[in-house]
């Protein structure tokens, strides 16, 4: 079935609003700034709850999963240092929002999503406002082989360990943008490729993901 959407949402500034609220909370990136300021948040929610769409928070979207908060998909997309053309694989597409900032940020975009019926939705909803990743339905704890080397993967899920399928399939002075840890609490970690066998590790703040389930992961 198609879905059919109507957008006749007046957010009165709620996400110039949201932007500036994020500045404050240390987001210093600008063109991450201002893709948030650009991809309508609302149309990942359902009309009764369009009035939530700008405040940072993280909401449910069906089938046990949400949309992340907005501090959090601006905290992983500025780590990621995304560069125009950049060959980007996102594990976790859910709705689809964080897809639609990488796309702002000029990435060449991968996304998987293991979930059918968030699948579905967002193949639909994602060209409908205008985002064209290449969508992949699947387990992406094993990366998409088929389609690396990346210069950048981020999971929009908690792991439990970093999978090394994932390190492998990075470019040389490719990033990996990873929450790590248990079902309760996770370390933002950033992994560089420095060399063949040769990483970086950094671990950052604690965020709680959902958790990325599969055959490298929970
Ligand atoms: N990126 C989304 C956004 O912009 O709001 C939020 C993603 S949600 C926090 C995490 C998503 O990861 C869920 O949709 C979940 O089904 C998915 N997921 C979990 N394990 C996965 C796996 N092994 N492969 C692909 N997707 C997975």
């Amino acid at each position: 079935m198609a879905y059919k959407f109507v957008d006749n949402y007046r957010e009165k500034g709620a996400r110039k609003q949201l932007v500036k609220h994020l500045e404050k909370r240390g987001i210093e990136d600008k063109n991450v700034l201002r893709a948030i300021g650009k991809v309508p948040r609302h149309f990942f929610f359902d009309e009764t709850f369009w009035n939530q769409a700008y405040r940072d928070i993280a909401f449910p979207i069906g089938d046990g999963q949400t949309i992340s908060q907005p501090y959090t998909v601006a905290y992983q997309s500025e780590l990621l240092h995304v560069k125009d053309g950049d060959k980007v694989l996102e594990i976790g597409t859910g709705c689809g929002y964080q897809s639609c900032i990488l796309l702002e940020l000029g990435a060449d975009l991968y996304t998987i999503e293991r979930q059918e019926n968030l699948y579905n939705r967002t193949i639909q909803v994602l060209p409908y406002i205008g985002y064209k990743p290449h969508f992949f339905l699947g387990d992406g704890s094993k990366g998409i082989p088929e389609h690396a080397p990346y210069d950048k993967i981020i999971v929009t899920a908690g792991a439990p360990f970093v999978p090394d399928v994932m390190l492998k399939q990075l470019k040389p002075g490719g990033l990996l943008v990873i929450p790590v840890g248990d079902e309760n609490s996770q370390k933002m970690v950033t992994i560089l490729r420095v060399g063949e066998n040769n990483f970086e590790r950094i671990d950052l703040d604690t965020f709680r993901f959902v958790p990325l389930v599969g055959d490298k992961a929970w």
